[in-house]
């Protein structure tokens, strides 16, 4: 391996673990549930299975290549593993998060598809799916998933919890945190006794869409 390329796995797998780190600190994980993988040319760097993040060092990098062989690393890849290769083969990733975030996993109990109740929902590329159900760690599961992500960067995932893609670490992490948010919004909308929430009409979703191509950042 030359040395710039270990560089770059030793830079990503730092961004790994301190995306970890953001999920556990923020909430959007309990213990060693969900998981993390950033991608380095044709090697998935992913955060091992049952190691509590605060303990993972520099020196505990896992590496797996597009078809789950280990090729860096003696801890065990998370058993999510098969989940996060599917949006790799499928999709142009360079990171993938996967949670167990309380209000989105909540939601993916109720909803087939994440009701618009906001334009935040265009970030995801439109109204969020909830995968239907196969067990954890299964190829099941991440057919399911792939599924509820056509043309979205991120999902439900029925009875379990989320998982978003992006360009970068922190783009995959970002569209978590507003996954969560937009199902806590909806729960808390959709609690008052007597109301429900109005929601925005798939015209107005494309306007917003053709907002955020146009002008970047959004209000
Ligand atoms: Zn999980």
């Amino acid at each position: 391996m030359t040395d710039r390329r270990q560089d770059a796995i030793a830079q990503a797998w730092e961004g790994v673990l301190a995306t970890a780190r953001r999920t556990a600190a923020e909430g959007l994980v309990v213990g060693t549930s969900g998981n993390v993988s950033a991608r380095v040319g044709d090697v998935v760097l992913v955060t091992p299975s049952g190691v509590p993040y605060e303990r993972l060092t520099p020196g505990d990098t896992v590496g797996v290549d597009l078809d789950g062989r280990q090729v860096i690393g003696r801890l065990a890849p998370t058993s999510e593993l098969p989940l996060h290769l599917a949006v790799y083969r499928a999709t142009t990733a360079a990171a993938v998060v996967h949670t167990h975030a309380v209000h989105a996993t909540a939601v993916s109990t109720l909803v087939t598809e994440v009701p618009a109740v906001h334009y935040a929902t265009a970030l995801l590329g439109g109204p969020v799916r909830t995968a239907a159900y196969a067990r954890y760690g299964t190829r099941e599961l991440a057919g399911h998933m792939l599924d509820a992500l056509r043309d979205r960067t991120g999902c439900l995932l029925r009875n379990h919890g989320t998982v978003t893609y992006g360009d970068s670490l922190d783009q995959a992490f970002e569209r978590t945190a507003q996954l969560e948010w937009l199902c806590r919004l909806w729960l808390t909308a959709s609690s008052v006794p007597g109301h429900r929430p109005s929601l925005l009409s798939p015209d107005q979703l494309r306007d917003v869409q053709d907002a955020l191509e146009g002008y970047g950042q959004p209000g």
